[in-house]
């Protein structure tokens, strides 16, 4: 995958999708550090993978631990080839009708200073590296950047927003450093909520019959596992596959995008 010997950064490596990510791009024989908040599974990389990936824990809304990820990473390995912008929180579906007035604020800044300030302030943590690599960044979108119903509106706010940066940067940042997305759709992992409004330890993966939801609502009848959506990045990652890419966003979720209005997928007798 031309991959060999590049150095990615991902962030929220710790679980779900990151994690997936950081077994698939050591598996394409990059080397990997990753940004994680939870300390635990920092502990957890660190005994599964050992000497092969640097585990920095630290806060993608904190411009700092963003900038001592890319040293350290950069310490470590020599260079940065790849920053993906992936760690996210959930707001639950919770429609506006259901918060209080008075809490709104609090979760919308909570919910985008992950999900969309993290992104922006990684990306300029990694900048210069990149411009020195020609490297390229990568953003963990959605379905909830491009419909509604996959979140609450804050939710979807913040994936529409990171649809905004992609193309922002990639424009910003041509003909240097080359910026796409990944906007996956559905799929069982710990992504949680809130500190405030409470459901900061609640999961996705908790929610019944999620799979089965998946299965009835794509064209494509699928459920996917994270490791399922890893391909789209080692594409995008690839200077050799994707030199021409940039601004570009792969939506990798089953055909939301070609649901039917009758009927959901139209190849049932096929
Ligand atoms: P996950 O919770 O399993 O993994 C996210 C990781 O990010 C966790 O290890 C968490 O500790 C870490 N994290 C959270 N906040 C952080 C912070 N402030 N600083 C550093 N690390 C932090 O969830 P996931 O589903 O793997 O989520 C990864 C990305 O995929 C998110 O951007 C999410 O919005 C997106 N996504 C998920 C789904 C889905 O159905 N699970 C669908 C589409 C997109």
């Amino acid at each position: 995958s031309g991959l060999k010997e590049a150095v990615v950064l991902v962030t929220g490596g710790g679980s779900g999708l990151g994690r997936a990510l950081v077994q698939r791009f050591l598996s394409e024989g990059a080397r990997v550090a990753v940004l994680e908040s939870s300390a635990a599974r920092a502990e957890t990389l660190r005994s599964d993978f050992g000497r092969a990936i640097e585990v920095i824990v630290g806060d993608v809304t904190v411009y700092a631990d963003n900038a001592r990820a890319v040293e350290q990473a950069v310490a470590r390995f020599g260079r940065l080839d790849t920053f993906i912008a992936n760690a996210g929180i959930f707001d639950f579906f919770q429609p506006l009708s259901q918060y209080d007035g008075d809490r709104l604020g609090a979760a919308f800044d909570e919910l985008l200073a992950v999900n969309v300030k993290g992104g922006l302030l990684g990306a300029r943590a990694a900048l210069a590296e990149l411009v020195k690599s020609r490297g390229s960044i990568i953003f963990t979108i959605s379905n909830a950047g491009f419909y509604p119903g996959g979140g609450g509106p804050i939710y979807t706010a913040s994936k529409h927003a990171l649809v905004g940066v992609v193309k922002q940067l990639a424009h910003e940042l041509a003909p240097k450093v080359r910026v796409n997305g990944v906007a996956p759709g559905g799929m069982k992992t710990n992504l949680s909520g809130l500190q405030s409004n409470g459901t900061h330890s609640q999961s996705l993966a908790d929610i019944d019959g999620l799979d089965q939801m998946l299965r009835d609502i794509t064209p494509l009848q699928i459920a996917p596992k994270p490791e399922d959506y890893c391909g789209p990045y080692v594409l995008l990652a690839s200077a050799a596959d994707a030199g021409p890419i940039t601004g570009a966003i792969i939506q990798t979720d089953g055909g939301l995008g070609v649901r039917g209005i009758v009927n959901v997928r139209g190849g049932e007798a096929l």
